[in-house]
């Protein structure tokens, strides 16, 4: 059984990962390059707990209790008990596979590592370490601490057993597992991505304004945020990294990014992280930006 659980990376994707972990009564280390990143993680974990307070889903008790089973390190040291790593540091291959090296010489032989990444392929960064049955995909949607799901994906030599103990820890999360085999961008991320690339190519060729096509899908599909909307929420640069993982993990014509998309990019209009996007963010609410 899992019980104690390292994070590497203090993120906005790996503070919630030790959040959600530290709440289901999990003993935490959280681990990032320097004490400065440490602290504002577990600042931003204070900050998401409280919140949960005063919604009322959680007791003022339960939030102590979560903070004092999270350790705050920058030294692999403090990884010679876990039972499993989460990486969640950069999207960087390079990145990733130093921290392994690290967690690899730290942790015991038989202890599971698991990786947040959304683009890389699970398999390739199992084989590069020295327990490829034991490496795992723990793919967490954003924010952690309120997305339900989480998506499981097996490398090729992922065993068994790991998936079993993952898929295990993932429900004692209270969050909901969907399984996926490692292919580029997964599930989510596979089915998500074209549709938006797709609302792109809607308004680059002028089938719609901003407004009609983020309307039309809100109230003719019933989704809760139009596509261009969520493009600017996820962010457009990391919208067309993901376009091309697919384009060139599964070399199809139809995962082409959008000229337009690309436009945006390069002109640093990124969404609401810049401010611009589909949208204007700098005014009282959101305009569209054509
Ligand atoms: P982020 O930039 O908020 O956090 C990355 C953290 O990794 C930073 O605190 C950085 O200091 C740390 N880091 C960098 N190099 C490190 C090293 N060598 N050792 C330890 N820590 C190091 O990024 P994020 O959005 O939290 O993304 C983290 C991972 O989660 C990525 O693999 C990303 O693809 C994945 N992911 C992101 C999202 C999302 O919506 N942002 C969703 C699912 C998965």
């Amino acid at each position: 059984m899992i019980q104690k659980i390292g994070v590497v990376g203090a993120g906005q994707m790996g503070n919630g990962i030790a959040h959600v972990c530290a709440i289901s009564g999990h003993d935490v280390v959280l681990l990032d390059v320097d004490s400065a990143r440490v602290e504002a993680g577990l600042a931003n974990i204070n900050k998401n707990l409280t919140r949960q307070v005063s919604k009322g889903k959680l007791s003022e008790a339960d939030k102590n209790a979560a903070l004092a089973r999270i350790t705050l390190t920058t030294d692999y040291a403090a990884f010679k008990d876990r039972d499993l790593a989460i990486e969640s540091a950069t999207e960087n291959e390079q990145i990733k596979r130093k921290i392994f090296t690290e967690l690899c010489a730290n942790m015991p032989a038989d202890s599971l590592i698991a990786s947040n990444t959304s683009s890389l392929s699970i398999t390739r960064l199992g084989a590069a370490t020295d327990r490829p049955g034991k490496f795992i995909g723990m793919h967490f949607m954003n924010p952690v601490p309120v997305m339900q799901l989480v998506e499981i994906i097996r490398g090729i030599a992922t065993s068994e057993e790991t998936y079993d103990s993952v898929r295990a820890l993932v429900l004692k999360m209270i969050k909901i597992p969907v399984t996926a085999e490692d292919f580029p961008a997964f599930i989510v991320n596979r089915i998500l991505l074209p549709m938006i690339n797709e609302a792109v190519y809607t308004l680059y060729e002028g089938v719609g304004s901003v407004e009609s096509i983020d309307t039309g899908m809100k109230l003719g599909a019933n989704h809760p945020m139009g596509p261009l909307e969520l493009a600017d929420f996820i962010g457009l640069d990391t919208c067309l990294a993901i376009m091309h993982v697919l384009y060139d993990g599964l070399s199809d014509s139809k995962y082409r990014p959008c000229p337009l998309l690309v436009k945006y990019v390069e002109a640093g209009w990124l969404g609401r992280k810049t401010g611009r996007g589909f949208y204007d963010y700098t005014g009282e609410k959101p305009v569209p930006t054509r």
